[in-house]
């Protein structure tokens, strides 16, 4: 029988919780620090381990069949896969933020300036909707020090509670998506895996009314 592929975040902070809602829905496997990959015995699937930024494109070439990656992730990779559900954990904003002695009036004050992201299509298209002609500067990560090394007047990047921002002088005053876990398939599907899929679903379903 072919086995599912699963692609979930090799250690991050999607991690912990993808792999404890597979395991509330009875499939065993083994998670090791340097496992790329791992058989469920009791189920038939293969768990790949991987950074998070890589899921939505394997999915979308079907090296996985399924995979679990940030909104934030899947929606600035553009790629076509199968929303099948969302998971309700990793929650998080994507806002944009300037320094905390700016007096901020509205979006209008990013005309003309620069912004730090390593979001660039979600904030392009945030820009645009509201008008705004300002110069978006792609940096891959450590973002909220754009401002303070004079690299950019405003940065754009992901918030929980806002601690990383306030210790890097800056302040959150648009956000502009909201974020939380996804699982995702690839949208040609075999009858076969796509049945594998739905009894995933099932009891994720099941667990998470359980939990309510
Ligand atoms: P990788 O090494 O896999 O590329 P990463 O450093 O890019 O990992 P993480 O910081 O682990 O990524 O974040 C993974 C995802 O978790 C993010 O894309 C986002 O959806 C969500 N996330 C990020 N920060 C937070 C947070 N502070 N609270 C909750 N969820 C978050
Ligand atoms: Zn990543």
């Amino acid at each position: 029988m072919k086995k599912l592929k699963i692609a979930i975040q090799k250690s991050g902070r999607l991690s912990d919780d993808s792999v404890k809602l597979f395991k509330a829905c009875g499939i065993k496997f083994e998670v090791g620090k340097s496992k790329l990959m791992s058989e469920s015995k009791n189920f038939p699937a293969e768990f790949l381990f991987l950074r998070d930024d890589d899921i939505p494109g394997y999915v979308a070439d079907g090296v996985a069949d399924v995979g679990i990656v940030g909104d934030n992730v899947l929606v600035e990779h553009e790629c076509h896969v199968n929303r099948v559900k969302s998971l309700g954990f990793s929650k998080c904003r994507l806002s944009l933020a300037v320094s905390r002695d700016v007096d901020y009036s509205g979006v209008s004050y990013f005309e003309g300036k620069s912004i730090a992201t390593s979001y660039p299509n979600i904030l392009g298209k945030f820009l645009k909707e509201n008008g705004v002609n300002a110069q978006i500067h792609f940096i891959s990560g450590s973002v909220e020090i754009a401002p303070g090394i004079g690299l950019a007047e405003g940065v754009c990047d992901i918030v929980s509670t806002g601690g990383t921002l306030l210790s890097n002088g800056l302040k959150e005053v648009e956000p502009i998506f909201n974020s939380e876990a996804i699982l995702i398939a690839n949208n040609s599907l075999s009858k076969e895996k796509l049945e594998l899929l739905d009894r995933i679903v099932f009891r994720m379903n099941a667990v998470q009314t359980a939990d309510t």
